[in-house]
């Protein structure tokens, strides 16, 4: 068994930029487990499948196969053999992600793929259901999270700057419907394990984030 770290949190909080960050000091693999939902969702958006269809989404997954390399200690997301890293972080793949994380086949799918990666290696791993359900053995439990404002701020600053034309309103009603449907899905709901550590990032720095979840970690 690696040492694990399971980082989980809402849309938005930083959890990939702080656990990226926390991997290098540290010297643990960073995974990415929201990309794996975004590699599913790439495969029902090509497929043209409703995300309400929960039947629908389920057959879809039988022919999907989702894996994961590293190039330069970078993850690498496979689907079906083609690198897709490029190709996640839209909004239309996000939105569908958020939406088809809530079918079980999707995330069953995905949970020895997890499971296996933490065996083999010292992993920081992120998503919504690490410390609660992919690793309730973890070594380490974080649970990082911001306020809604700050969230959409950082978000709207980040996409200023990539040029993408963007409105906050419109963004902070996004972010409020991803942790609504994180929150309150029946299968692996987002919510802090009993003994994950609490951080809120709202004031703090990212150096203050990363130094603060390095303090628990090995
Ligand atoms: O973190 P990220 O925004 O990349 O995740 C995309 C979507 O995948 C999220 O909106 C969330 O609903 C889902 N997800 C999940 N469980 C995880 C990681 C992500 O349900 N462990």
């Amino acid at each position: 068994m690696g040492y694990n770290v399971a980082v989980d949190g809402p849309a938005g909080a930083g959890k990939s930029t702080i656990a990226k960050l926390v991997a290098k000091k540290k010297g643990y693999i960073y995974v990415d487990t929201g990309a794996m939902y975004r590699a599913m969702a790439i495969h029902f958006l090509g497929k043209g499948i409703d995300p309400e269809n929960m039947k629908a989404v389920a057959e879809a997954c039988v022919d999907a196969n989702v894996t994961i390399d590293y190039e330069d200690g970078v993850q690498q997301v496979y689907l079906n053999g083609e690198n897709v890293t490029d190709k996640l972080r839209t909004e239309e793949v996000g939105n569908m992600a958020s939406k088809t994380s809530q079918i079980p086949a999707v995330r069953e799918k995905l949970l020895e793929l997890q499971r296996g990666l933490a065996r083999e290696k010292d992993v920081i791993m992120d998503g919504r259901d690490i410390g609660t359900c992919i690793l309730p053995d973890a070594d380490v439990k974080i649970y990082l999270t911001a306020s809604v404002e700050t969230r959409a701020t950082r978000r709207f600053e980040e996409l200023k700057e990539k040029g993408v034309p963007c409105d906050y309103e419109e963004i902070a009603k996004d972010i409020k419907e991803r942790d609504a449907r994180d929150m309150n899905r029946e299968t692996a709901p987002l919510r802090k394990a009993e003994d994950a550590h609490l951080v809120d990032s709202s004031e703090m720095t990212i150096e203050e984030v990363v130094n603060a979840i390095c303090e628990y970690c090995r």
